[in-house]
């Protein structure tokens, strides 16, 4: 008989932290930038300097303690872990091996069920990242502009128990640290990137089985696929009387399989030992308070404060807490004095529509979001109808004008004349004789074929509100 597993996944994620400039000189921090034009003796590995530990890049991985719910290490040790590879001049990566700023932390993620379920997250620690390596033709270069960019790495407990929550865990975490500012978390861009640990286990067994490591995953949606197809691989091999090696994998996204890159025999060893040049890192209780009071809300928390204070339903209030240019575009419209449902419909309808269409991110919006609240107070004041507020975003969108000009130039303000919507609505009565006597009868549904007649003849400009009651008036008397 088949027998059932139950897959069990960790994570190891390198964050590229937004500092101004690298971890231990005052390089720009700019991986991008024109290669090895940000370097200098020290992170291109020369002898006789020393490293000088970024203070922005320790108030980063406090932030993201704090933001982890973990323990922030009063004393933290930096080691050299050494290996050699071109692009690491050195010898050694500083990194912190047995003594890291953070420990003991979790992040909630949504499980199969549909339940909240805590993630651990055993450590995480400052390091700095390597150069990289160009293969092209018959050489290859090297760009040291990477070279000594502060990192952050986060591990998890293997607490994840299919690829959806793995996915799930992901996504939260990004969330999380693109909120907070701790990193722009572009995996395109190498600035967030994910190891993979699997392994499987009898249903019903507590004892891990052997793990597998999967590296060179270039999205969430890879590392689900790599894991789905890893589980299943090694559920039929286990079937089959096989046994899992230990082995680091990659991921090959265009054939849709793992490739063993080395085993567990071949495995390095990193000869870990403290860092003689830098002291340990003492962070205190001030400085931890200090980060602390300066943190906005986290994006769960906002969104149960928009939910309590504006009334908005859990959907929304997450829709509007998905990005912190989202909250802040949010903000600014509310700051105006529109109602917050109309702000959410207009920013994930119209807006979204336009910005995704044009390939465009919120902070590019060439609507911005006083001008948006403005529109919105058209409508609210009975001065122009949603359809015509509609036509006027998009023209805004597409021609970067101001919607205040757009209004004015197109004479697109509602027709509120009494006496002009009485003769239109006194025509649509005389045209259709019937549906008035039905509204007499106290068919209110019926004056929608009173209206439509107005609504044409007015190219939409009839404030539908005062339409209605002359509407009723006339026929009521
Ligand atoms: P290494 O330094 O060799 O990568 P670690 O002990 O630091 O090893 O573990 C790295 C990751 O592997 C962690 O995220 C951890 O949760 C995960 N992990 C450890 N054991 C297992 C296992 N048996 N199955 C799945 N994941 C595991
Ligand atoms: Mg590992
Ligand atoms: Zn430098």
């Amino acid at each position: 008989m088949e027998q059932t597993f139950e897959p069990v996944i960790g994570l190891e994620i390198h964050l590229q932290l937004n500092t101004a400039s690298k971890m231990f000189c005052s390089c720009k921090n700019a991986a991008g930038s024109t290669p090895n034009t940000n370097i200098c003796p020290l992170c291109t590995g020369q002898l006789g300097v020393l490293p000088t530990l970024n203070k922005e890049a320790v108030k980063l991985g406090i932030k993201a303690g704090l933001a982890l719910k973990a323990n922030i290490n009063e004393i933290s040790v930096f080691a050299r872990k050494n290996y050699f590879y071109p692009d690491l001049p050195k010898g050694y990566q500083i990194s912190q091996d047995l003594h890291p700023i953070i420990s003991h932390g979790y992040i909630e993620v949504e499980d199969k069920a549909g339940n909240t379920k805590k993630i651990g997250i055993t450590r995480a620690h400052l390091e700095e990242d390597a150069g990289k390596s160009m293969h092209g033709g018959d050489c290859s270069l090297i760009d040291f502009n990477r070279s000594g960019v502060p990192l952050l790495e986060i591990v998890s407990e293997p607490d994840m128990r299919s690829p959806q929550e793995a996915y799930n865990y992901l996504t939260n975490l990004k969330k999380m640290m693109a909120w907070l500012d701790i990193s722009n978390c572009d995996m395109e861009k190498g600035e967030l990137r994910v190891d993979v640990n699997l392994s499987l286990r009898p249903v019903g067994t507590e004892k891990f089985g052997t793990r597998i490591e999967i590296k060179n995953l270039n999205s969430f949606k890879a590392v689900k696929d790599a894991l789905t197809y890893e589980i299943e691989r090694q559920t039929k091999l286990l079937n089959e009387g096989g046994k899992v090696l230990q082995q680091t994998m990659l991921w090959d996204d265009a054939k849709g399989q793992t490739l063993v890159m080395r085993s567990k025999e071949t495995a390095q060893e990193y000869r870990y030992f403290p860092e003689p040049d830098l002291p340990p890192l003492q962070v205190t209780q001030a400085e931890i308070e200090e980060v602390k009071n300066a943190m906005p809300l986290l994006p769960n928390e906002q969104k149960k404060v928009y939910m309590d204070t504006l009334g908005l339903n859990a959907y929304d209030a997450g829709l509007v807490t998905q990005e912190r240019a989202i909250k802040d575009y949010f903000e600014t419209v509310l700051k105006e004095g529109v109602q917050a449902k109309a702000a959410v419909n207009w920013i994930f309808s119209d807006l979204a529509g336009k910005l995704k269409a044009a390939n465009l991110e919120i902070l590019q919006s060439p609507v911005s979001a006083k001008d948006l609240a403005f529109l919105i107070k058209q409508i609210e004041g009975g001065k122009i109808s949603s359809k015509i507020a509609k036509e006027v975003f998009a023209k805004a969108f597409d021609t970067k004008e101001s919607i205040k000009k757009l209004l004015e130039s197109s004479g697109a303000s509602q027709v509120n004349d009494e006496a002009q919507l009485e003769v239109w609505a006194k025509a649509a009565i005389a045209a259709n004789p019937k549906a008035a006597s039905e509204v007499k009868a106290g068919n209110a549904k019926a004056i929608g074929a009173l209206v439509g007649p107005v609504m044409k003849v007015s190219k939409g400009k009839a404030n539908p509100a005062l339409l209605n009651k002359i509407l009723n008036r006339l026929i009521k008397g």
